[in-house]
């Protein structure tokens, strides 16, 4: 497996460009515009949406492998390419149970792992009694096509619940607020094989649904670790998975681990990776999908610190001098997605700063001051005050 078909084409297909170059691969994508992120680094593009399948079988015929870095495909037309013998990793049926919310959240709780109490919304003269199980403050999410928290609501009131489900609310699911202490992610690889590695957990800050920190490792217990490991190799060793799959997690004040999300794909939280650990996400992912042994997860230093640059307005800045200041910070990684336009929320950029614990005393007193202090310069830096 040599030349591997991307589909979407935005930064987590830019971020696999130097893996590709050292394992030695050919990277083709298809991607709706030439201002995409990943259109300069790859050999071939087909421009079309990614959810185009007879563009999805033009790029098929130069590539031994298609692979997603976007999720949002058309399912039944890409199996038809499956029948016809195009390869898929991950296996289209480890999509399947995952693309639409509700079915993600059966899916998971049908394995038996632990996730938020969750309704769908088919049966309008059910809402009332619902959301009296559920309470106020619920979660109502579009069970389709949500990212970065698009989709996703959080609802104080019957009166908003009803205004927000003028559409057609089958569209959407309804779960339960849950009052995270934190929250998690990990992940994880799964090869041809049926070998499984598993990152560092992270632990991930939103705001307003978006991340904006990670911080790796997650400061939790070696049970909550091996807790959310298992978690990880139920689901991967189910869905028969190959490459590299993202989980979003809730961590209770209690100790207690909910699933919130998975990404099958190469996921923000794992970004890290690119300078903290031996093979990044990015890397293992193509490892994975090209039949190649896995590489080593670990980190390469204490711990590590990831922010995302997002858009704070709408302009065609480069942002040159703010990240100048960014990459003077010692340690500091920064990766620059060349967006051509930048608005509210967009994922411009992320830095990467690695820390050596000098101070093995304080542990993780020692990464959370540091790397919230880190986080706080580069934000300083970043927006505008
Ligand atoms: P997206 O697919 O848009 O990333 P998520 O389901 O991951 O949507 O939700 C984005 C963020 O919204 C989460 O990281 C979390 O901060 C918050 N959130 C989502 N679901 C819940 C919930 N049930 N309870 C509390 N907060 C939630």
């Amino acid at each position: 497996m040599k030349r591997v078909g991307v589909i979407g084409g935005g930064q987590l297909a830019w971020m696999m460009a130097d893996a590709a170059e050292k394992l030695g691969l050919e990277l083709l994508i298809q991607t709706p515009s030439e201002h995409d992120p990943a259109v300069s680094i790859v050999q071939d593009v087909v421009f079309a949406p990614v959810d185009d399948a007879s563009a999805t079988e033009i790029l098929a015929k130069k590539c031994d492998v298609i692979t997603f870095e976007n999720e949002f495909v058309n399912l039944q037309a890409l199996s038809l390419l499956a029948q016809q013998g195009v390869c898929f990793r991950p296996r289209l049926e480890a999509l399947a149970p995952l693309l639409d919310k509700y079915h993600q959240r059966c899916y998971l709780r049908d394995l038996g792992l632990p996730v938020p109490q969750f309704f769908a919304l088919d049966e309008a003269e059910n809402l009332k009694s619902k959301i009296e199980y559920l309470g106020f403050p619920a979660v109502l999410k579009s069970r389709r096509h949500g990212y970065d928290g698009q989709g996703t609501f959080i609802i104080q009131n019957f009166a908003t619940l009803e205004q927000k489900l003028t559409l057609n609310q089958s569209l959407f699911l309804l779960e339960e607020f849950v009052p995270f202490e934190r929250e998690l992610a990990i992940i994880a690889a799964r090869s041809v094989e049926g070998e499984i590695v598993t990152y560092p957990v992270v632990e991930t800050q939103q705001e307003q649904q978006v991340c904006r920190r990670v911080i790796a490792p997650a400061q939790i217990t070696p049970n909550q670790v091996a807790e959310i490991q298992a978690i990880a190799h139920t689901l991967l060793n189910s869905l028969e998975v190959v490459g590299i799959f993202g989980i979003e997690l809730f961590l209770s004040a209690d100790g207690k681990i909910l699933v919130n999300e998975i990404a099958p794909r190469t996921h923000n939280s794992g970004h890290f990776s690119l300078d903290a650990c031996e093979t990044s996400q990015f890397e293992q992912h193509l490892r994975a999908v090209c039949g190649l042994p896995l590489g080593n997860p670990a980190l390469q230093c204490a711990s590590a610190v990831m922010v995302n640059l997002l858009g704070y307005e709408n302009s065609h800045s480069d942002y040159q001098s703010q990240r100048q200041q960014i990459v003077e910070i010692p340690q500091a990684h920064l990766h620059w997605y060349g967006k051509t336009e930048s608005r509210p929320g967009r994922k411009l950029g992320h830095v990467t700063v690695l820390l050596d614990n000098q101070n093995k005393e304080l542990g993780s007193a020692y990464t959370n001051g540091v790397g919230a202090a880190i986080a706080h310069t580069i934000e300083s830096i970043w927006y505008p005050r």
